[in-house]
């Protein structure tokens, strides 16, 4: 074992380190079957009125309320996409139908309930108004209406919009490309029987799942070894590629770590060890692109675009999700442009005394409960780094400050929600 040659960060100024590396990605076209989730670049402006013009939203008859209290002639029908030809002459109506164009002439569509229809004849109510039953044009967007802005998510409802303007593919934000690769010699592949010291790979799945759902385009480069050449190449070869490399162990200070000083070797470790528990050796690097050849002199890592991240995260199961959450996801949706980078955070009545790490800050896991009009925090019992079960079913992530003081029970603090009850 060796002394670590890096300083201690506080947690906010790498979390803060890491999102000034960070720009945002470039802008592509997508259909609109694969814009959920995207984020969208560029502000949408209606070029037409919707609805485009007059729909009835009703089953009825179309008339003119000025014939309110009248027997009129049935002329025809205005279905949806079958609309009526030409105009209701005088003392006549049309059939319509919901979504079926009123037609020129009628400006108001009867109820189908409250009128008699006797043969091709119908005799509509007193009292009519003009204007009822129909959608007007220009109703829920007018021409030049502001319709969405960037940085907003696409989800169904903002997919739809676009989808009823006429657009087929909206300019999004490109996705993080994200090579993922986990290091250790006692790795196995999942599925296989782990030999005598030997673990599965357990990371890999969850750092894939939690990748994915903050918006990156993952490739998983498997298990690396723990020697330095061949986990140099695997690197190497993926950053032809990658936007942003993550890998979990090797950072600690045994003597088999080897991702600091591949990193260092590549470009420049900005973050070796962080005021965070847990997460400690949670390390972050920028890589020059086109990676300086070997043996060349690495160029300084500066946030011009072309630059690479890499994250070296932990590899205890908990410090590895628990960096991500703090460090990698916020960067990952800086990238796509997102306009809120952190996960919110509400109000929590703490249901146990959280005790504090003198020297670090640490995010403790918490299930929430509904009590009254309160959430109510428990903690998810031992907090081991290797405990994935203090992750699992967690609802939200509490942050206790560094210091001898820790957060009483009882007291309200603002939880960091990751799914509610
Ligand atoms: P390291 O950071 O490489 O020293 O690993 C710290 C601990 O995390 C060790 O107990 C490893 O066995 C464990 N670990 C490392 N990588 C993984 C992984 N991919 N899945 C599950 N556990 C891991
Ligand atoms: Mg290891």
């Amino acid at each position: 074992m060796r002394a670590s040659a890096y300083s201690l960060i506080d947690a906010d100024v790498a979390a803060a380190l890491v999102l000034e590396h960070s720009a945002v990605l470039g802008i592509e076209p997508v259909h609109l079957g694969d814009c959920a989730g995207r984020v969208l670049a560029e502000d949408l402006v209606a070029d037409a009125p919707l609805p485009a013009f007059p729909s009835s939203a009703v089953d009825g008859y179309a008339v003119r309320a000025a014939d309110a209290g009248r027997t009129l002639r049935v002329v025809g029908e205005s279905a949806a996409g079958r609309p009526f030809e030409g105009a209701i002459p005088d003392g006549a109506a049309a059939r319509i139908l919901t979504g079926g164009a009123l037609p020129d002439g009628a400006d108001c569509v009867v109820m189908v309930e409250d009128v008699q229809v006797a043969g091709d004849t119908v005799t509509v109510p007193a009292g009519l108004r003009s204007g009822t039953n129909f959608h007007k044009v220009g109703d829920d967007l007018r021409a030049g209406d502001h319709v969405l802005s960037a940085g907003t998510q696409l989800r169904a409802a903002e997919i739809g919009i676009a989808a009823a303007t006429g657009r087929a593919q909206l300019r999004v934000r490109r996705r993080p490309r994200v090579a993922l690769m986990s290091t250790g010699d006692e790795l196995v592949e999942v599925g296989k029987t782990p030999g005598r010291g030997q673990i599965p790979d357990s990371n890999r799945w969850a750092l894939l799942a939690a990748l994915r759902e903050a918006g990156a385009d993952v490739e998983v480069l498997g298990i690396a070894p723990d020697e330095a050449d061949p986990l140099r190449r695997l690197v190497v070869d993926a950053l032809e590629r990658a936007d942003v490399l993550v890998t979990s162990g090797g950072v600690s200070v045994g003597t088999h770590d080897l991702v600091k000083p591949l990193l260092e070797s590549l470009g420049t470790v900005h973050v070796g060890r962080v005021k965070l528990k847990p997460g400690k050796p949670f390390t972050f690097a920028t890589l020059p692109s086109p990676l300086a050849g070997e043996g060349g002199p690495p160029r300084s890592g500066r946030s011009d675009g072309g630059v690479k991240l890499a994250f070296g995260l932990p590899g205890f199961p908990v410090s590895s999700l628990i960096t991500f959450e703090v460090f990698v996801r916020p960067a990952l949706r800086k990238m796509q442009g997102f306009a809120q980078l952190q996960r919110p955070t509400m109000p929590v009545r703490l249901g146990y005394d959280a005790r504090p790490t003198v020297d670090r800050t640490e995010y403790q896991r918490v299930t929430l409960r509904h009590e009254g009009r309160e959430l109510v925090a428990e903690t998810t019992g031992s907090q081991s780094s290797s405990r994935l079960m203090s992750v699992a079913g967690a609802h939200a992530l509490v942050r206790v400050p560094a210091g001898d003081q820790g957060l009483k029970a009882g007291s309200i603090v603002e939880a960091m929600i990751l799914a509610l009850p």
